[in-house]
C-alpha cells in the first residue's frame, strides 16, 4: 500500500508515524511545502520572544530523523499542486528547482492546515508587515527584529496568535499596540471574562485598542502607518493575526465536497467525499460536540488525534472522530486563560437554553502562599443541568479546572455531578472544595431555587424598588465602590437589619459573590427578598475598567 500525505506537521506527521507503527510494509511519503517537517507551530511566538532560544528546538523531527526512525520519506520544499482523482496521482512541484512530477497513491491524506486570513485593505503587501504560520515566517520575523531593532510594533488581531505575539514582542522591551476590531479579545471567552484579560494586557504595557477597525496600512519614512477610524499611528513593524482559514484549495480544485468556511467535508472516519482520500486538521470540518453543528476548530489537539484515526482507518481499524469541544488555553503574561465547550454567546446563538455561574474561588488553599482569585464561569442548561462550557482565568489551575469541565461535558455530566467530582487536593494545589465543585454548588442552589442570581447588567439597570446592597468589609470598600449601593458589611448585617429600607428588594454583592450569598440566605430567612449578584465586585470592577479602554 502506498500512502501520500500532503502536509508534514501536526496532522500529517501523526498520520505517518501511526501508519508506520501499524504497517511495516506501507510506502509512506510526506510532501511538505516548507523546508521543515513536524515543526512546533505552537512554540513559534516563544522563539520570537526569546523564551525558546534554540532554533532547532522548533523542529521536532528532520526528514532524516523521520526516515531513520520510521522509514518514511519526507520531501520538504515540495508542493502538491493538484490531484487527479481518476488516475489516483498528485502533481508535485519541487520548489528548489521548479521541476514538476507525478506521484501515484493508493490512499491520499490531506493535512494542509489553515492559512492566515489577510484583510482586504490597502497596504497589506508592504514590507515590514508579517503573518505567522510556519518556521520560515518565524525566522523572518525574528531576523527582521534582530537586524532592524524595531521600537514599536502593531499587532492586528486579538486572538491566540495576536496575544501570544503581543506578549512575546513586549517581552523584548518593544512598545506594542494591539488593534482588535471586536470589543473584546479571545472569542472563546464571553465579554465578562475577557475583560480580565484586557486589564492584564493593559497593565503589562500593551496599548490595547478594542473596537479598532484598521482600514489602511501605508509606508512612510521606513515605517508603517496604521489607520483606523480614530486616526493614524506609525510603527516599525506590523504583525497581522486576524484569524485563519482552512487551506482547502487542493480539495476544492479536485472537486471534493467543502463545508463551513470552505473546510473539507469528512465523515466520522475522516474520509472525504472520495473514499481514497482522507483529510485531517485545521482544513477539515468537525462536529461541535455540544451543539452537534458543523464547524472549524483549528487547534493542535484535534489535528493530532485525527492523524491517528486516519492511520487506523487506512489500516482497516474502525476508528472514528466524534467531534471537538474546542478546548483551548493561552498564557497571557502572568495569567492563564482557558475555555472549553460553549460560552454564553455561542449557546444563545445555537438556541440552547443557558445560564451561567460566575465565581471567584481561590486558586489553592488561601493559607498556603501564592493563592489568588480565579475567575471561573461555567455555562449550563438550566432545563436539564447539563454542563455546556467553561472559562477560567487565573495565575494557576485555570487549565486544570477547564480540563475537568471538558471531561464532564464529554461524559454528559450535569452541574449536580460537578459537586460530587472527587478531585485531588493538597494546600499548594487546590482547595478541599475544588473550584469545579464550587461551580456545582452554586448552580445547584440556583436550580433548586435556594438563591436567586442576577447579573451586573440586571443590577445596574434595576427597577426602582431594588436596592443594590454592598456586603464587603471596610478595607474592600476603600478600594472601590459601586455608585448608589447601600453598604452594610456581612458581619454587621444581623445587627443592622433595621437600616434596610422597607418594601424594597435587594441585589447583594461582596467581592466574589460568596459572602453575599450567605447574606442573601440570611435576609431571605428574615422575610426580605434578596438576590445575589453573580461574580460580585470582582466582575463589576474588571468590566468597568475594561470599558474605559
Ligand atoms: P499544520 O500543522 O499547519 O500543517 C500543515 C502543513 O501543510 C504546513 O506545513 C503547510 O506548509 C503544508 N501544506 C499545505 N498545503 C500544502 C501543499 N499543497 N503541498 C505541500 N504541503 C502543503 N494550537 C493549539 O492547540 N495550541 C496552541 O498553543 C497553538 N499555538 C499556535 C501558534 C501559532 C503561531 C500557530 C500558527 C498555530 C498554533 N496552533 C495552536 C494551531 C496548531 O498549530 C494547528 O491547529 C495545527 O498545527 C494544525 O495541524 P494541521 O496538520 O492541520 O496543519
Amino acid at each position: 500500500m502506498k500512502v501520500v500525505i500532503v502536509g508534514g506537521v501536526a496532522g500529517g506527521a501523526s498520520t505517518a508515524a501511526r501508519l508506520r507503527r501499524l504497517d511495516e510494509t506501507a510506502e509512506i511519503i510526506i510532501i511538505e511545502r516548507t523546508g521543515y517537517v513536524s515543526y512546533a507551530n505552537c512554540g513559534m511566538p516563544y522563539f520570537i520572544g526569546g523564551v525558546i532560544t534554540d532554533r532547532n528546538k522548533l523542529t521536532l523531527q528532520t526528514p532524516e530523523s523521520f526516515h531513520e526512525r520510521f522509514g518514511i520519506e519526507v520531501r520538504v520544499k515540495q508542493e502538491v499542486l493538484s490531484i487527479d482523482r481518476a488516475a489516483k496521482t498528485v502533481a508535485i512541484k519541487n520548489l528548489d528547482d521548479g521541476t514538476c512530477y507525478q506521484e501515484n497513491y493508493d490512499k491520499l491524506v490531506l493535512s494542509p492546515g489553515a492559512k492566515p486570513v489577510v484583510p482586504n485593505i490597502p497596504g497589506v503587501d508592504l514590507e515590514r508587515i508579517f503573518t505567522l504560520r510556519n518556521v520560515e515566517d518565524t525566522f523572518a520575523i525574528y531576523d527582521f527584529m534582530a537586524e532592524n531593532t524595531p521600537r514599536s510594533v502593531a499587532i492586528i488581531g486579538g486572538g491566540f496568535i495576536g496575544i501570544e505575539m503581543a506578549e512575546n514582542i513586549a517581552g523584548r522591551k518593544i512598545a506594542v499596540t494591539l488593534y482588535q476590531r471586536p470589543k473584546q479579545v479571545l472569542p472563546m471567552l464571553d465579554e465578562d471574562m475577557a475583560c480580565f484579560v484586557h486589564n492584564h494586557i493593559n497593565a503589562n504595557g500593551i496599548d490595547l485598542r478594542l473596537g479598532a477597525n484598521v482600514q489602511e496600512l501605508m509606508e512612510r519614512d521606513g515605517q508603517i502607518i496604521v489607520r483606523d477610524a480614530e486616526g493614524k499611528d506609525a510603527f516599525d513593524m506590523v504583525v497581522l493575526a486576524i484569524g485563519v482559514a482552512p487551506e482547502s484549495t487542493l480539495a476544492r480544485d479536485s472537486g471534493l465536497e467543502l463545508g463551513v468556511k470552505g473546510s473539507i467535508v469528512v465523515d466520522e472516519h475522516l474520509r472525504t467525499s472520495d473514499p481514497d482520500i482522507f483529510a485531517v486538521g485545521d482544513a477539515v470540518q468537525v462536529k461541535n460536540l455540544v451543539t452537534g453543528l458543523e464547524s472549524t476548530i483549528p487547534l493542535a489537539g484535534p489535528a493530532n488525534k485525527q492523524g491517528r484515526i486516519v492511520a487506523d482507518n487506512i489500516c482497516g481499524i474502525d476508528s472514528v472522530f466524534r467531534g471537538s469541544l474546542g478546548s483551548s488555553v493561552i498564557k497571557v503574561f502572568k495569567l492563564t486563560a482557558a475555555a472549553t465547550g460553549l460560552n454564553e454567546r455561542a449557546a444563545r446563538a445555537a438556541g440552547i437554553p443557558c445560564d451561567a455561574v460566575l465565581l471567584g474561588p481561590a486558586t489553592h488553599a488561601t493559607y498556603y502562599p501564592g493563592a489568588s482569585h480565579m475567575q471561573l464561569k461555567v455555562v449550563f442548561n438550566p432545563e436539564n443541568g447539563r454542563v455546556l462550557g467553561g472559562q477560567a482565568i487565573a495565575t494557576d489551575n485555570a487549565e486544570k479546572s477547564i480540563d475537568v469541565i471538558a471531561t464532564s461535558i464529554q461524559a454528559g455530566l450535569t452541574m449536580r455531578d460537578l459537586e460530587q467530582l472527587d478531585l485531588c487536593y493538597a494546600p499548594p494545589y487546590s482547595s478541599a472544595k475544588d473550584p469545579v465543585n464550587f461551580a456545582g454548588f452554586v448552580a445547584e442552589n440556583i436550580m433548586d431555587g435556594r438563591v436567586e442570581q442576577v447579573r451586573w447588567s440586571d443590577a445596574l439597570n434595576a427597577p426602582e424598588d431594588v436596592v443594590v446592597l454592598d456586603m464587603r468589609n471596610t478595607g474592600e470598600v476603600k478600594r472601590g465602590k459601586v455608585p448608589g449601593a447601600l453598604w452594610i458589611p456581612l458581619d454587621e448585617l444581623r445587627e443592622r437589619m433595621d437600616e434596610l429600607p422597607q418594601g424594597k428588594r435587594f441585589y447583594a454583592f461582596c467581592h466574589t459573590g460568596l459572602r453575599s450569598y450567605i447574606g442573601c440566605c440570611m435576609l431571605n430567612q428574615h422575610g426580605y427578598s434578596c438576590a445575589n449578584i453573580a461574580g460580585g465586585f470582582m466582575f463589576y470592577e474588571a468590566n468597568r475598567i475594561s470599558q474605559l479602554m
